[in-house]
């Protein structure tokens, strides 16, 4: 798709066509992370949507709470030894254009030019930014990562509307930050995978051997996939 003349990256969608799966809100635990590791750490900005006119953009979680779910997030990528830190954290104020407004209401369809348009235009920024809002409608995924931008876009409330950061929000913005470290889906193993969307499994948040390696090599390039 191209709008005023960029090319628009490859997304990775979420959950495409099987939100509801995904969205199972069960608890998991990472592994410890391999301490033989050196730990590497990287910024990460959050970017949490508010809007008083489009509850479904309203992100619904305190400053407080998005550390906390990006400590969880850690938990997560220790596994990896990678770290994320919270270089900026801010509330941004949705942009509500008659898109956004009937995409948010689920009328047509969340895409990508639509997200961009609720935040105001494409950012010019560099490295790791993460938006955080309630839902995206009727939509259908849970999260979309902008490959080459190091942009990605994670819902907080899952298939039933219920906001359960410790689980769902974590495994969602860890997921995004996989695709931002050159993961792609894998199939559903029975033990579980990060980057197995929409499948059961044991530990729905595990990474394997060959994972972290290929995240630990985009990670020390210090820059987004
Ligand atoms: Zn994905």
């Amino acid at each position: 798709m191209n709008i005023k003349g960029k090319t628009w990256p490859q997304l990775f969608w979420v959950g495409l066509l099987s939100a509801s799966v995904i969205a199972c809100s069960d608890s998991s635990t990472a592994p410890a992370g391999d301490t033989e590791l050196e730990e590497i750490v990287l910024p990460l900005r959050v970017h949490l949507l508010r809007s008083s006119q489009i509850e479904s953009l309203n992100a619904p979680l305190t400053m407080e709470q998005a550390q906390t779910l990006v400590r969880d997030v850690n938990e997560v990528w220790a596994q990896g030894n990678i770290r994320w830190i919270v270089e900026g954290l801010v509330e941004v104020d949705a942009v509500v254009t008659p898109n956004v407004l009937s995409a948010f209401n689920g009328e047509t369809a969340v895409d990508f030019p639509v997200l961009l348009e609720a935040i105001g235009g494409d950012r010019e920024a560099t490295g790791w930014d993460a938006y955080l809002v309630r839902d995206f409608a009727n939509a259908g995924f849970a999260g979309v990562y902008f490959t080459g931008a190091g942009m990605l876009f994670a819902k907080l409330a899952d298939e039933n509307g219920v906001i359960d950061l410790a689980s769902f929000g974590t495994r969602v913005l860890a997921h995004e930050l996989g695709h931002s470290l050159s993961l792609p889906h894998v199939a559903c193993p029975p033990e579980g995978n990060l980057m197995a969307p929409g499948c059961p499994g044991e530990v729905r948040t595990r990474l394997n051997s060959a994972q972290v390696s290929a995240a630990r090599a985009q990670a020390l390039r210090g820059q987004p996939f």
